[in-house]
C-alpha cells in the first residue's frame, strides 16, 4: 500500500495554519520551504529541487548530511538504548563522550556537565559561577559581565547575556536579570591587542567585582549577535583581569567549538584556558540536540564542598545516550580527518569567492575566518525579498539583519563551494542593484 506524501502547498498550509517558526509573525507567516531529505551537503525539497547548503543548519552540520558513519552510530546505540535517566546510573557512551571532551580541550577542564541545548549550556555555566562563590562565602557575586554584540541564547539567564538592544531586552522588563556589558572588542582578528583595548572592561571589574561572579564571552567570533572576529590578544588580557579581580571566566564555544574557526576551539588561537566552557551546536554534528559545559577543579571542587555538597541541576534527558554516542561518532570522525586542512581549503575558497563582493554598493565589508564567510550590507537584507533569490541559485543562504553568511559543512567541494558563493556575491549585487 501506497501512502501518499503530502505535498509543497498542503506542507506549507498546514504549518502556516498551526507552526511557530524562530523568531517570526504567527499572523504574517513567514515563506518557509519544505524539506524532504538532506545528504551530503545537499537539501532536497519535497517539490525536488536541490540546494547546497551553506549554513550547516546553523554550524551544526559539519560533516554534511546523512553521513554513514553517524548513521551507524545511532543505529547501533538504538539496539542498546535510546535513553535512560542519569539520576544514579550511568552509560559508555556518556562516559567515552566526557573522556573525549576533557582530553581535547585545556587540561584544566576535566568535568563535564550534560544539557540538551546550548542555552541550556550557558544557564548551567552562570549557576556554576554563581554556586561556586555562594560556595566560598561570597554570596554577593551574582552577576556577569558580558559583551556588546554577544548572543548566548534564547532562555532567560541566556538571554540576559545576550546584547542589550539586539537582544531586545526591553520587551522582558523586570523579568530579565539585570548584567554588566562591555563593548565589543574592536581590535580585529589577527592584530595585537593591548590592555587600552580592554578599559572599560577593566573599569566594570574595578567598580564592580565584589557583585561578579564571571565574564563570559564567545571567543574570537562573535556568533548571532553579528559574525565579528576580533583579536585573540583580547582573551589573554581578559583572562588576567579576571585573575587580578576574583572573577570567574566562562567561554561559550557552542559556535565555534569543532573545528569551525580553523582551531579545534577558538580558544586555541590565545591559548586561553577558561574557568567553565560551554559546548553544542556541532557536538554531535548536527544529528541531535545536545550539549556540554566543561568546568576546572576549582569550579567542581568549590561547589561540591559547599554548603549544598551538590550541583543543583539535572535535566531529565541529561547525558541522552543516542545523542552522546553521535557526539562520539562525531568527534571521532572529524579527528580521523585531516580537517584543518578541509577548513583551510574551504577559508581559501570563501576568501576567493566572496572577494568580488568588496567592489559591490551597499556592501559594507567582506570577511572570512575558517570555514566561516561574511559579507556585511550597510542596510538590513529584506528576508521576503532576498530568500527566493538563494533559492533560485539553487542554495540555501539565510541572512540575518545586515549578515549575508555561510559556514558551510566541512565536505563541501570546492566546484560546490564556487556555487555557494557566487549565488551570494550575485544575490548581494542583485539586491543592491534595485
Ligand atoms: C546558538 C548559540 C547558543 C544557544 O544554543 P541553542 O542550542 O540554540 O540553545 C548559545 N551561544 C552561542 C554562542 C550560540 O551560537
Amino acid at each position: 500500500m501506497s501512502t501518499r506524501k503530502p505535498g509543497w502547498a498542503q506542507l506549507q498550509a498546514g504549518d502556516a495554519a498551526s507552526i511557530w517558526h524562530p523568531y517570526a509573525s504567527a499572523t504574517d507567516t513567514p515563506e518557509v520551504y519544505p524539506v524532504s531529505s538532506a545528504h551530503g551537503v545537499r537539501l532536497t525539497l519535497a517539490d525536488g529541487r536541490e540546494l547546497i547548503d551553506g549554513m550547516a543548519s546553523w554550524w551544526c552540520a559539519i560533516h554534511g548530511y546523512n553521513h554513514p558513519v553517524l548513521n551507524r552510530a545511532v543505529q547501533k546505540q538504538l539496539q542498546a538504548m535510546s535513553h535512560v535517566m542519569f539520576g544514579g546510573l550511568t552509560h559508555a557512551p556518556a562516559v567515552r563522550l566526557a573522556q573525549l571532551l576533557t582530553e581535547i580541550t585545556p587540561p584544566s577542564l576535566e568535568r563535564v556537565f550534560f544539557s540538551d541545548s546550548g542555552s541550556v549550556a550557558v544557564e548551567v555555566a552562570m549557576k556554576m559561577a554563581i554556586q561556586y562563590w555562594y560556595s566560598e562565602g561570597q554570596p554577593r557575586k551574582q552577576k556577569l559581565v558580558a559583551l556588546r554584540n554577544g548572543y548566548h541564547g534564547d532562555t532567560f539567564g541566556a538571554m540576559s547575556l545576550c546584547d542589550p538592544v539586539t537582544g531586545m531586552h526591553h520587551l522582558f522588563g523586570d523579568a530579565l536579570a539585570r548584567q554588566y556589558f562591555a563593548p565589543a572588542p574592536d581590535v580585529p582578528f589577527g592584530q595585537p591587542c593591548d590592555e587600552q583595548s580592554l578599559a572599560a572592561m577593566e573599569e566594570l571589574l574595578v567598580s564592580h567585582h565584589r557583585e561578579l561572579a564571571a565574564v563570559i564571552v564567545e571567543p574570537v567570533v562573535q556568533g548571532a549577535g553579528g559574525m565579528r572576529f576580533y583579536s585573540a590578544d583580547y582573551l589573554v588580557q581578559l583572562r588576567g583581569l579576571c585573575d587580578a579581580f576574583d572573577v570567574l571566566l566562562i567561554f561559550d564555544e557552542i559556535a565555534t567549538g569543532f573545528g569551525r574557526t580553523g582551531k579545534l576551539f577558538a580558544l586555541e588561537h590565545a591559548g586561553v584556558e577558561p574557568d567553565i566552557l560551554c559546548l553544542g551546536k556541532a557536538l554531535t554534528g548536527g544529528y541531535m540536540t545536545l550539549a556540554a559545559t566543561l568546568c576546572n577543579r576549582r569550579v567542581s571542587h568549590g561547589i561540591s564542598e559547599g554548603e549544598a555538597g551538590a550541583f543543583m541541576h539535572g535535566p531529565t534527558f541529561m547525558g541522552n545516550p543516542l545523542a552522546c554516542a553521535t557526539a562520539v561518532a562525531s568527534i571521532e570522525l572529524l579527528l580521523s580527518q585531516p580537517w584543518l586542512r578541509c577548513v583551510q581549503r574551504i577559508n581559501r575558497g570563501l576568501e576567493a569567492g566572496l572577494a568580488p563582493a568588496r567592489e559591490l554598493p551597499g556592501v559594507a565589508d567582506v570577511r572570512t575566518l575558517g570555514a566561516i564567510g561574511v559579507i556585511e550590507l550597510e542596510q538590513p537584507v529584506d528576508m521576503q525579498q532576498i530568500q527566493p533569490l538563494f533559492v533560485e541559485r539553487g542554495v540555501w543562504v539565510r541572512p540575518f539583519g545586515k549578515l549575508v553568511y555561510c559556514m558551510p559543512p566541512f565536505i563541501m567541494s570546492d566546484a560546490d563551494l564556487e556555487v555557494l558563493t557566487t549565488a551570494m556575491v550575485e544575490t548581494v549585487a542583485a539586491v543592491g542593484a534595485h
